[in-house]
């Protein structure tokens, strides 16, 4: 049963054929005994897993079951689970046990969710390979020599190892996507506004937005039909009806228009990786789809706009982290300046420390109009490129990174180059667009996903975009050989 989709489980679920409790354990056993080496997970509630399977159990006994009751999942260590460490892949909140609960979580937990633990992470979802972690490196089910994306890398590989039926993740620059896209897993990142990000430790938060990560389009259909939805508590989540995600997955594709931007198959691309994609696209015009060459003239100037603007988004997030209210704090200071200087020092990694500093100096007196401000220009005219684009097509695919996961280790020293991979996921986030990835192929031996990006609030038409390719391909159906 473990490697059946949501929708297969719940169906189980509700016909009794298997219970929450029984599906809850397989998963257990399989995290036991295959996540030592893979190292998704940071905390695995195993005990609060079986009493949520029980308790799921005993309301679909009573009939008041929704899709996903009795389903077990796994939660990026960002959103704060409360009773439960919450640490964002930082030795700085190793010792954090939430006190409360996140919107998106809560819902979940809600919807009768079975919660199997917390999945590792880039430190404060900062990084592309999951490598930034205190925890250690994950390592991409497919070839464990290899990076699994990041930075929900964690939460990527839990579902494509099988040990978690769904993740949720979230994405700043790619950090659902890509590590989708590595692992051979699907991934939507949703319309910033469409989830709540209330209870979710925050990166950069003009930027940052929740979405589930799963084997199939449909499964992320039930998911985000659990996630999104106004919250007066985060200011930024917008009151836009919810449709049923689940409800236009088969819609025909005939006459879709697809637009394929030139400057996403640039130099840059590696070959196979474009091979992939193109047959993707392929299988869309045989579904009925036209494909036309568009233009996003700016996309070169998403990645000096976002390493600017995240890491000043950071540096004042993470201005909380003082060692007082949360958190780490050193052995005996000496003084105020000592305990803040040493707590910080001690509590955060250094491509943590690397943002901050970057993004303490583009807010800096003197240098913010020459940064910051222009930053935010070319955002302006990022996002003009996209709603331009979308006069002549429907929706926009691509590549979600030039290669496929790299190995482990292969560009940990050079955080520049690190930053170049992200080229074709920064700009939807910096335009506040929906994105998907779908698993596409292999290339270099190694998982491929395609990446679907649409208008603002068009969730269901990807998932019925990525559905009907699910329906013709099974790419998302192949899973790694475990040893
Ligand atoms: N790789 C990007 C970064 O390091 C994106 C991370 C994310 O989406 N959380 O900032």
């Amino acid at each position: 049963m473990y490697d059946k989709t949501i929708a297969e489980q719940s169906r189980a679920l509700a016909s009794g054929e298997i219970s929450s409790v029984e599906l809850t354990q397989t998963y257990l056993d399989r995290i036991r005994q295959f996540d030592g080496d893979i190292n998704s997970f940071i905390t695995v509630t195993e005990s609060l897993a079986l009493e949520q399977a029980a308790a799921a159990d005993q309301r679909r006994a009573t009939g008041d079951a929704h899709a996903m009751t009795g389903i077990p999942v796994a939660h990026k260590d960002l959103f704060c689970t409360q009773g439960v460490k919450t640490s964002c892949g930082s030795k700085m909140l190793d010792n954090f046990i939430a006190p409360y609960e996140s919107t998106v979580t809560g819902k979940f937990r809600d919807a009768g969710a079975v919660m199997l633990g917390k999945t590792n992470m880039d430190e404060f979802a900062m990084g592309s390979s999951n490598e930034n972690s205190h925890y250690g490196p994950v390592k991409n089910p497919w070839d464990k020599s290899a990076i699994p994306g990041g930075s929900s890398g964690g939460s990527a590989a839990a579902v494509a190892a099988q040990l978690a039926a769904g993740a949720t993740g979230t994405d700043t620059g790619g950090s659902i996507r890509q590590p989708a896209s590595h692992c051979g897993i699907t991934g939507l990142k949703p319309t910033y506004g469409r989830v709540s990000r209330w209870g979710m430790v925050a990166y950069a938060s003009s930027l940052d937005q929740a979405g589930p990560m799963t084997r199939s389009a449909e499964d992320a259909a039930i998911m985000l039909n659990t996630m999104a939805g106004f919250d007066n508590r985060d200011s930024t989540c917008l009151d836009h009806e919810v449709p049923d995600y689940t409800a236009t997955l088969n819609n025909s594709l005939e006459g879709l228009t697809i637009g394929l931007p030139k400057e996403y198959f640039a130099a840059g691309l590696d070959s196979e990786v474009e091979q992939q994609v193109r047959n993707a696209i392929a299988e869309y015009e045989k579904l009925g789809a036209n494909v036309k060459e568009v233009s996003l003239p700016n996309a070169r100037l998403c990645i000096p706009a976002y390493y600017v603007i995240a890491p000043a988004e950071a540096s004042s997030n993470l201005s909380r982290f003082d060692g007082v209210r949360f958190g780490h704090r050193c052995e005996d200071p000496k003084d105020l300046m000592d305990l803040y200087i040493r707590s910080r020092s001690e509590g955060f990694g250094e491509e943590v420390k690397r943002r901050i500093i970057v993004g303490t100096y583009a807010l800096s007196a003197g240098y913010y109009d020459a940064y910051y401000r222009k930053a935010q220009q070319i955002r302006r005219l990022i996002r003009d490129d996209f709603l331009n684009a979308f006069k002549e097509c429907d929706v926009i695919m691509g590549p979600n990174a030039p290669t496929s996961a790299f190995d482990i280790g292969s560009m940990s020293n050079d955080p520049v180059a690190m930053y170049l991979s992200d080229i074709y996921t920064l700009s939807v986030n910096l335009a506040g667009l929906p994105g998907l990835s779908v698993p596409a192929g292999m290339a270099n031996q190694r998982p491929v996903g395609l990446q679907i990006i649409g208008q603002h609030f068009d969730e269901a038409r990807l998932l019925n975009i990525g559905h009907r390719f699910q329906q013709t391909t099974d790419w998302h159906q192949k899973s790694p050989a475990l040893v």
